[in-house]
């Protein structure tokens, strides 16, 4: 293929050859760094294939079951796979967890009992968890069942408090949260060597506490799983990285037997646990996204870096920078003003392969202070693994982009949403 008809298919989907020429300017001096992404995903594509051999995958493992789902085989190998993949005893993979938020509910609930702390060593949890500890009021919040929170927060500079969290950990310290991906908040996300760390220092103040990563967005990021560092337990969502886009619901939990298990009795009933749960048909998407997801988590790292090497430049601050190493696929970018939020989204709505056509406009949402925008046109809805940007409208207008299942979908995507900012005057070309 010549650049000549590169650029008349961006031409046609409103990319001009200048904006083009940009991005390929910036992806010249990216390439090494692609190719060591490249490398990661190698070594995690080779892990999963090696689980999907050593537990014998085979087309008896996609019949579909219903009902109680009793002996359900293909339901048990895809756990057996996931646990060989983060190298723990168990994993509970489920469509019956409807998403993150209630995989890290389960985890969390059924490791408490009443009387036991929480410890978060890292600041504030993820948005939606402050109901769920009750640190807003919520029914059948961790709180209103008699467990308490703990906080110890990051030092400004984002480093881990470590005079804090010993003087957090009392005799009441069950369980330390661990949430590995900034989210929605303006500190670092963590790598597996710098969870690992913490965690040894936890243990060094109290031995037998139990430790849970929140692992969303953080999959396949890294050739290391917090539970390769001593997690006792990791969590996830399927409409996120390992679900590898093709999940159209799900979320995991990895870890020890033990403390699985009980995940296992929380989420369907004591004396149950893992027995029950018909797949519904799901697993073929769940296992051919397991085993696609490390390609797709590479490709959208290249677009988060490749976002922000094209932003940054133009003076819109980047998080994290366009230089910096990744831990996570989330890129924030600060845009300034409200239209350049809308612009913005609008190059990446009209680059979706679903809903190209909708024009995103900012709304309210439950839990936010101001109106929230989305761009999103996914195959699987609300899934962030496909190529999405949201933000809430208040300064400093950052919106928060992610995904694309494939690094040329994200490319694409960047371009037509910096194109959207040029025209509408909102951002120059050197
Ligand atoms: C996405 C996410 C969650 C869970 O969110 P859901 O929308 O419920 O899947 C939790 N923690 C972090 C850091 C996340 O990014």
């Amino acid at each position: 293929m010549d650049e000549r008809g590169l650029k008349e298919i961006y031409r046609e989907i409103g990319i001009s050859p200048e904006v083009y020429d940009y991005g390929e300017r910036a992806l010249s001096g990216l390439r090494a760094r692609f190719d060591a992404i490249d490398r990661t995903a190698e070594y995690n594509q080779a892990k999963v294939l090696n689980a999907m051999r050593k537990n014998r995958v085979g087309a008896e493992h996609f019949a579909a079951t219903t009902g109680y789902g009793y002996n359900d085989a293909g339901r048990d190998a895809l756990e057996r796979v996931y646990a060989d993949v983060f190298h723990t005893e168990a994993a509970l993979v489920r469509p019956q967890i409807t998403c993150g938020t209630h995989a890290l509910a389960v985890a969390l609930s059924a490791n408490l009992l009443p009387g036991d702390e929480l410890l978060s060593p890292v600041g504030a949890p993820y948005d939606t968890l402050e109901e769920v500890i009750g640190i807003r009021e919520s029914r059948c919040s961790l709180k209103e069942y008699g467990v308490s929170y703990a906080q110890a927060d990051l030092n400004p500079d984002g480093s881990f408090n470590y005079p804090a969290i010993r003087a957090a950990i009392n005799d009441k310290t069950k369980l330390i949260t661990i949430q590995r991906s900034k989210g929605y908040a303006v500190r670092p996300s963590f790598s597996a060597g710098q969870i690992g760390e913490l965690i040894r220092f936890c243990r060094s103040v109290k031995p037998d506490v139990k430790i849970m990563v929140d692992n969303c967005y953080g999959e396949f990021v890294e050739p290391l799983e917090p539970s390769d560092v001593g997690a006792d337990m990791v969590v996830g969502s399927l409409i996120k990285n390992p679900g590898g886009g093709l999940a159209p619901i799900g979320g995991y939990i990895c870890g020890t037997a033990e403390c699985v298990g009980r995940c296992a009795y929380r989420l369907s009933a004591p004396g149950l646990g893992q027995e029950v749960g018909a797949n519904l048909g799901l697993l073929p998407a769940l296992y051919q996204g397991f085993f696609l997801a490390p390609t797709v988590t590479a490709g959208a790292l290249k677009g988060a870096i490749f976002a922000a090497s094209l932003y940054e430049p133009l003076g819109f601050p980047c998080v994290p920078a366009a230089a910096e190493t990744r831990r996570d696929i989330i890129q924030a970018v600060t845009l300034g003003s409200p239209e350049a939020m809308s612009a913005f989204c609008l190059g990446i709505q009209s680059a979706a392969p679903v809903d190209s056509y909708v024009t995103p406009v900012p709304g309210d949402m439950p839990g936010y202070d101001a109106p929230v925008i989305m761009a999103a046109g996914a195959f699987v809805q609300g899934s962030s693994i496909e190529l999405s940007a949201d933000g809430p409208v208040r300064p400093p207008y950052a919106v928060y982009f992610q995904g694309g299942l494939t690094w040329n979908h994200a490319k694409t995507g960047i371009l037509l949403s910096l194109q959207k900012m040029i025209d509408a005057n909102l951002a120059k070309l050197p």
